[in-house]
Formats: structure tokens, sequence, C-alpha cells
């Protein structure tokens, strides 16, 4: 592996003994010295390359994200608030892909919001059937936590007249006892009904392509959090990182429910190698049907389950009860087993009020936050959210301040995969049109950055070194088009990488 010399950066290293540097020398992986200009060891190096006073930063850490449904949502509708403004623009897209698709081949379009649709109503059934009345089609909401069926759709995933709710999710229907194709909660029981067919090729490039634009960013690092995730999508993340398709270094959060298959093949938390690593188990808890689901017990003995078995967990809680429920569960198990040093998470805590705050302060949870909400929702947030809550949401600069360790992902493709659109919200909270929800939460740059950096890194287990540039941490970094402490805030959400590095290679230059 060839020796590297960055000159004449501005080096951000996140090392609170030197925060900043202008030279850094890569060797054999590794970084092997970070300093000033003048203190350049006197070494042969394979390759010298001048920064002109850009930003140099330890590559960035997508702490929670959904990697193989981002890569599959490349090949489906674009559905989102830039692409389509009515339920008549999706009818449109569907239509004409319609008739370039054989009769029978499922369409799946993704990213519809209701709220910024001119009808201000979810598509439904009947107007997908007018659109596609001979192909199953399949829209999700931006949230993931909803999609509109046509009736070739339900009918292929067994949803009739007479199916119950399964106890996750909600079937709705009209006064007539109708299905309107609305369905909430219901992406894991859609999944299992589904045959898609995708040949591995095709999935292999799709998530080639994810990885390559995700390093054109300064991505080097990714947690996958997707429930679903079992000892198949193991493999499958295995086969294409030894096929070179994903370049990052990969997290992988076993879905909680999958955990047995896991413990049973010997694999404990932290088992595979530096680039794909089995991290802490992922819990969804939702209050999207009104209750809690899964209920306050069975949350406790899924906690109890993976603390057990050496697993910290990460637990999906968006709503304040469900937090709460959460993070109590967290401080249960760990009475009882002792206090562990392992970093259980909350991913989301959208709603981190004042008794929230006492809770995480207590039991020393991380927070896995996504400013990047804002962006796409600011205004559905003022416009839903109970104005006693709305000081509440996401609020990073109160957290910081409380001492809570935080770090940030995209969960994508929930939101863009894009870290500056996060790190730019997380220092402005404004949304795409420009309303800033709460500005006095957001963040000073240097601290958006560690969100990404050394936070991520912590919130894998992997705190230390990792998410660092000094001498001995992994040469993981990007360097930016631009210096980024000089630029208006703005500029932050298009910023890129000239360069990117993983492992002391490189993997990305303009
Ligand atoms: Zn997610």
């Amino acid at each position: 592996m060839p020796s590297i010399l960055f000159r004449n950066a501005s080096v951000t290293t996140m090392d609170t003994r030197r925060p900043v540097a202008q030279a850094v020398l890569v060797r054999d992986g590794t970084i092997a010295w970070v300093g000033q200009e003048q203190d350049i060891p006197l070494q042969r190096v394979d390759r010298i390359i001048p920064c002109g006073g850009a930003t140099l930063l330890p590559g960035l850490n997508d702490a929670h994200i959904h990697l193989l449904a981002l890569a599959s949502s490349l090949r489906q509708l674009d559905c989102s608030r830039g692409a389509v403004a009515s339920i008549l623009d999706i009818q449109g897209l569907v239509r004409a892909t319609a008739q370039a698709t054989p009769p029978g081949q499922w369409l799946r379009g993704r990213g519809y919001d209701e709220f910024y649709l001119r009808e201000q109503r979810h598509p439904s059934q009947a107007d997908l059937d007018a659109a596609a009345p001979s192909h199953p089609v399949r829209l999700d909401h931006r949230s993931g936590h909803a999609s509109v069926l046509n009736s070739l759709g339900l009918e292929l995933v067994g949803i009739g007249l007479d199916t119950p709710d399964p106890p996750e999710g909600v079937i709705q229907r009209d006064v007539d006892g109708q299905t309107t194709g609305l369905l909430l909660e219901m992406g894991s029981y859609l999944s299992q009904r589904m045959r898609e067919f995708r040949a591995p090729e095709q999935m292999t490039e799709m998530v080639s392509e994810t990885s390559q634009a995700l390093l054109r960013w300064g991505v080097t690092s990714l947690q996958d959090a997707s429930p679903e995730n079992n000892m198949e999508r193991w493999r499958t993340l295995r086969a294409m990182r030894e096929k070179g398709a994903l370049q990052q270094r990969l997290t992988f959060m076993p879905g909680i429910h999958h955990l047995a298959q896991f413990t049973n093949a010997g694999l404990a938390y932290g088992a595979g190698d530096d680039w794909l690593r089995l991290g802490p188990a992922k819990l969804v808890v939702t209050l999207t049907t009104g209750v809690l689901y899964p209920p306050e017990e069975e949350i406790l003995a899924l906690v109890r389950d993976a603390h057990r078995n050496g697993f910290p967990v990460a637990a999906h809680a968006v709503e304040e009860e469900a937090i709460i429920t959460v993070l109590r569960a967290f401080q249960a198990s760990k009475d009882s087993w002792g206090s562990s040093p392992l970093p259980d998470r909350v991913e989301h805590c959208s709603e981190a009020t004042p008794k929230v705050q006492m809770l995480l302060k207590a039991t020393n949870a991380m927070v896995v936050t996504q400013p990047g909400f804002i962006y796409e929702s600011g205004e559905r947030y003022v416009a839903t959210v109970p104005p006693e809550k709305q000081p509440w949401l996401y609020p990073l600069r109160t957290l910081r301040y409380l001492g809570v360790p935080l770090a940030a992902g995209s969960d994508a493709p929930v939101a863009s995969p894009n870290p500056w659109r996060v790190i730019y919200c997380a220092v402005t909270r404004r949304s795409a049109d420009g309303l800033a929800l709460h500005p006095e939460q957001g963040l000073p740059l240097e601290d958006a950055l560690r969100l990404y950096t050394v936070g991520a890194a912590a919130a894998a287990g992997e705190g230390g070194l990792k998410g660092t540039l000094q001498a001995g941490a992994p040469a993981d970094m990007a360097l930016l088009d631009r210096h980024l402490v000089e630029a208006a805030p703005d500029d932050l959400l298009t910023a890129r990488a000239v360069l990117t590095m993983v492992g002391g290679e490189v993997v990305w230059e303009m």
C-alpha cells in the first residue's frame, strides 16, 4: 500500500488534544503522523497530495442507514416532494412506467408525503388502479411506516375483505369495510409476502452505485439499522463486500427478532472484521396505531435477552411515550444484569422532552439523531406536532449541554443519504423552504461534525481512535472541495469530497 502525505490542508482532527493541524502522513492503512507543515517528518513517501488549504477530516460515518433499501430505491419511482406535487403527478408516473413494463410485474414507488401533495391525502387503491390496472403497485410513504397498494397488489400479498389486521399494523378500511389501499406499519408483513424477483447481479450493481455516491460525499463507514437484518442479509452484504461493490466499512445491526440466528451460529457482538462487523440489536417500538408495539413486557423481554447475549440494543423510538418505555427497559435490564459498558442507543429520539432528558442521563444511553428530517419535514412538524412539544424536537444543543452522547445518521432512504444535508440541519435547523425549527437548538459546526465521526464511532462500540485523525487511527478520511470553517452555513449543503480514503486506500478521487 503506498504511503501518502497530505500537505497544506486545514485538518479537522476530532482529537481534542490537537483539534487542528496542517499535514497528515498515511502508511500501511493507518495514520502515522499528524502535525504542522514545519514538523513534517523527513521520510520518503510514495505520493504527496497538496490540499490548497481545503478541509481534511475523518471519513464520515452514517450511524443509521438502510443500505439495501437505499440501493433498491434507485430503481423505484421517485414520488418525493421534489419530484411530484400531486396524486395526479404520481398517477402519471405510474401510468408511464406501467406502459413500459410487462403486465404482472411489481411497480414500486417511494417517498410520497401526503402533507406536501396538492390533494392533502394519501393516494388510494382506486387512484393506483386507475393508473395501472394490470400491474401490482406499491407506493411507500416517505417515513417508511405506511404503504399504499392497488387492488392487484393487495390480492398478491393476500389482503382481502376479511383479512384481520396484524398485531403490529393497520389495514385501513372505509365506512363500508372496503380496503382503501393504505397500510400502516406493515413493511415487514409486505416484504415476507412479496415475490419481487431481482437477480443478485442487479442488486450488486445497485449497491455499488449507492456506495460510490456515498464516497463522493466523503462517507467511509455505515451502520445498517434494518429490523429485517437476518443471517441471509449478513451473508449477502459480506458477498457485496468481497466483490468490491461495497467500499465503506459496515456495522450490521441484527434485527432483534433474528438475534438467535447469530448467537446460535456463535456470532457475538463485534464479530466479523474491520469491514463488516456485527453491531447492536435493532428493536423497533412504534406508537403509530395508537398503542405501543410491541407491548411493554415484550420490549423488556427482548432487551433482557439481547443484553444477556452480550448485545447492546438500538431501539427505534420517536414519540415521548415510546422513548420513555425503551429507556425504562434499558434501565431495568441493566439493573438485573449489572451495569453494562455497552452503548444502548435510542434511534431518532424525536420528542426528547425534559422527562426523556432525565432518563437519558440516568441510563447513559446514546441518542442517534436524524436532523435531516427537519429539512424534509420542517413545515409538517410545525403543523402537526403539539406546540408544547415542538421545542423538544431533536433538541441537540440541550442534549449536548447535558452530556448525552450523540451520533447522527441519514436514515436513508427515509431521508436523503447526503451527510452534508444532515450536518447543515444540525447547525441551522432549516427546512428545504427555509423555515427554521427552534434554531436555538442548532449546534456549532465542530459539534455537528462530531455526530458523524467520533460520535458515530462510539455508537457502533468503536470509540477511541476511529473517527479521529491522530497517529494510530485507521486512515479513513475525506478531503473536501472547500475550507469548511470559512464557508457560510448554506455552503454546507453542496460540500463534496474531492478525495476519499478508506483504510489508507484512495477509493474516490475527483
Ligand atoms: Zn431507520
